[in-house]
């Protein structure tokens, strides 16, 4: 077919000869984007299209969605369960059973040996719902390790603390949909057209009808901030000195909203005393934006109707993550800015299913929000799946951050890793490589055999991913979707819950503990679980959430007995007039004194070193780094540097750079651009071996989420390298 206007340059739309549509959500961000995957007469996946009357992305979809059907053939993917005696041994192909024997066998042995919580397990926030249920069932019902976690530490815990702390439960109170009402939105820490872009459209649609003031809250000049009315520009890690000093004015100038405070909240007279000293002038010596600025914003979100808050990593990996989100729910609450259209503060979750995580994988707790710590509700728990309630932990374990420390000091004797890769993922790599060479027993389950974890695994387990799997993926905005199966795992590969489910079989001899089978079964047990709860599900099954293109938590049985459409009631978390998950129903306003506590640039390492994410990129590319469409945009590691800085050091564009922190080195190639100040570097974090090589990650004290943004590096030219040191700098690029 030709669409070309003129005749020398006619654009051709390739005929995929596609046969049929499959419906799924997208598995990378957590935007949540409706996908069909078009198959072709043998059932191939040959193309992807966003779902026109699904409300999140209304037919859009990103680079990376649309190019998303090429994983399922992606070169690197687990084709055979694999087994060694010693991780530097060559593999061996295993049956399943051999596999998944070895799995239970020494999983016992290193508990019966070191005691029960010596063998860890870690996940993600990228399978499916009923899959991390299924797992943290098995975990915490049959396993019986208290250290249990998700690599959701590493992006989203300092919300999931952050919104705990204030409002007594995590759950994101806003929707996409508050766009469109707003009369303010400051993004903090958020560079919403890179790393969410469908996102972006939606907010930027909305800003163009309304003409809300977009004010952006980053060190650097991203994609968010070029469009911003008003960018500033923060000194890293100091968020919470110019939420305070925000607040101080507001305060001061009596724009804050003392109806909503007296009905909904505790602690105001404890956080107004805490901001007294927060004046702008002393701040902005702090914070690095100036005292009128501050005034200005504090006044134009004070005033606005509705205003609203987004964040992301930018608040999240910091020593003062869990505090900034605690500022960012402070200054909605004491303006009276949740619950209501346009004004909430809204994390921008990270990975596709992170929510899903957060909701039913029992990693902090116990399915639907229920803690450890909480004795009703391990009775609770415990009566539904049949096993001992004395056999749960009183609290919660390790968070993933500290179970690499523990593994290190020799505490920590086995490791299950499944579809998470910390060679690649976590800060400073040299420590995370020796706490793998002290595990006696590791298995990785991953849909690809060749990340760099699984080199120091015992068995790895073939994994199927995303679409080549069934159940559901809970959004940004609480909205649950599907993902059914376009395709079947390839080779032997299986899906996760299939292999959980064998998992189950082995420490399940007698049967006492029921796993379903099927993804929809699953559902319905979480389903009854959910009944009462703040995520309540219990209106919902899988074809209802297939014909609505998913519906937002929460949406009750009596909802659906009613005739209620979705999303009626699940639209925003927390009414105008509060109910929040605190006893008493009220939300708490917390002091966040600031202490600085970050390592800062000084003479040996002069420069800030800030990471973050590219638009074609997921992570550590295990995904990405393998299709040519995504690839070729950004095929090898790049620093961003000041036009000043890469003069001074003598450094033009293309030429390669080493960075040097305290923790290691890496090499990557220098782009001049004004995007950054003349004190900071930015790297993206997705090149493994790189980033991370670096990175400190000083961990925040509520969340223990690494403050992956703000380490110290300094830059020197490749040139200058001695020549041993910059061979081996050069091997290391191919
Ligand atoms: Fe997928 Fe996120 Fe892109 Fe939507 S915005 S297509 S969910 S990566």
């Amino acid at each position: 077919m030709l669409f070309g206007r003129g005749k020398k340059n006619p654009i051709k739309l390739v005929d995929k000869h596609v046969v049929d549509w499959k419906y799924a959500t997208c598995g990378y961000c957590s935007t949540g984007c409706a996908i069909e995957v078009g198959v072709d007469a043998d059932g191939k996946p040959v193309t992807s299209r966003g779902v026109a009357d699904a409300d999140v992305n209304r037919g859009k979809l990103c680079l990376k969605g649309i190019f998303e059907h090429e994983l399922f053939d992606s070169a690197g993917r687990g084709l055979k369960p694999k087994m060694r005696a010693h991780w530097h041994e060559p593999w061996q192909d295993a049956g399943w059973d051999a596999a998944l024997d070895k799995l239970h066998d020494e999983i016992r042995r290193v508990q019966a040996k070191y005691g029960p919580d010596s063998v860890a397990i870690i996940s993600t926030g990228q399978m499916l719902t009923e899959e991390f249920y299924t797992l943290g069932k098995l975990t915490r019902g049959l396993i019986g390790s208290n250290n249990y976690d998700g690599n959701t530490t590493l992006c989203m815990s300092s919300a999931v603390s952050g919104y705990k702390r204030s409002f007594g439960s995590d759950g994101p109170p806003g929707c996409y949909e508050d766009f469109e009402h707003t009369d303010c939105l400051i993004a903090w820490g958020s560079n919403l057209p890179e790393q969410h872009p469908i996102i972006y459209w939606r907010m930027k649609e909305a800003q163009e009808k309304r003409g809300f003031p977009l004010i952006v809250v980053d060190p650097r000049v991203t994609m968010l901030a070029q469009n911003a009315n008003l960018h500033l520009p923060i000194t890293p890690g100091t968020d919470v000195v110019l939420m305070n000093a925000m607040m101080h004015v507001i305060f001061k100038e009596n724009l804050h909203d003392p109806r909503y405070i007296e009905a909904n909240t505790n602690g105001i007279e404890a956080l107004a005393a805490s901001v007294e000293k927060y004046d702008p002038v002393t701040a902005s010596k702090i914070c690095g934006i100036d005292e009128d600025t501050i005034r200005v914003v504090a006044r134009t979100f004070a005033k606005a109707g509705a205003a609203m808050q987004i964040w992301t990593m930018g608040i999240n990996q910091s020593t003062h993550g869990s505090d900034g989100v605690v500022g960012i729910n402070n200054l909605a609450l004491i303006t009276g800015n949740i619950g209501k259209p346009g004004g909430t503060s809204l994390s921008i979750t990270g990975q596709c299913n992170a929510m899903g995580t957060r909701e039913w994988s029992s990693c902090s707790g116990l399915p639907n929000y229920r803690a450890l710590e909480v004795p009703e509700h391990r009775e609770e728990i415990a009566r539904f799946w049949n096993v001992d309630p004395e056999f749960f932990p009183k609290k919660r374990g390790m968070f993933q951050t500290d179970i690499y420390q523990a593994m290190e000091a020799g505490q920590i004797k086995g490791l299950w890793l499944i579809a998470t890769n910390p060679l690649s993922s976590l800060p400073n790599t040299a420590r995370i490589r020796r706490a793998m060479e002290q595990l006696e027993f590791c298995c990785v389950q991953d849909c690809y055999e060749d990340t760099e974890s699984a080199q120091y695994a015992h068995v790895y387990l073939p994994a199927g991913t995303w679409a080549e799997k069934d159940g559901v993926m809970t959004n940004t905005e609480r909205r649950i979707n599907r993902v059914k199966p376009v395709t079947a795992p390839p080779g032997e590969a299986k899906p996760d819950l299939w292999i959980f489910n064998r998992v189950a079989e082995r420490f399940n001899r007698e049967g006492k503990v029921s796993f379903p089978e099927t993804a929809g079964e699953v559902f319905l047990e979480m389903r009854e679980l959910s009944r009462g709860r703040l995520s309540d599900i219990s209106g919902m099954d899988h074809a209802l959430l297939e014909r609505n293109r998913g519906v937002q938590w929460p949406y009750t049985a009596e909802q659906h007995a009613r005739g209620e459409a979705p999303p009626a009631g699940g639209k925003r978390l927390y009414t105008e007039d509060g109910k929040f998950s605190y006893a008493d129903g009220r939300a708490k306003l917390i002091p966040l004194p600031f202490i600085d506590n970050n390592e800062v640039p000084d003479e040996k390492f002069p420069v800030w070193l800030n990471t973050g994410r590219l638009i074609e990129h997921w992570h550590g590319r295990t995904k990405t780094g393998k299709i040519a469409n995504n690839n070729k945009f950004s095929p090898i590691p790049f620093i961003e540097i000041n036009p000043a800085l890469a003069e001074e050091l003598g450094v033009r564009r293309g030429d390669y750079v080493r960075l040097v922190s305290r923790r290691g080195d890496a090499v990557a190639m220098a782009q001049p651009t004004q995007r950054v100040p003349k004190n900071m570097v930015f790297l993206p974090f997705h090149f493994h071996d790189c980033a991370n090589r670096l990175t400190l990650g000083l961990l925040d004290p509520h969340s223990r989420q690494p403050a992956f943004k703000q380490s110290a590096v300094r830059i020197e030219r490749l040139a200058d390298q001695p020549a041993a040191a910059k061979l081996s700098m050069e091997m290391r690029k191919f």
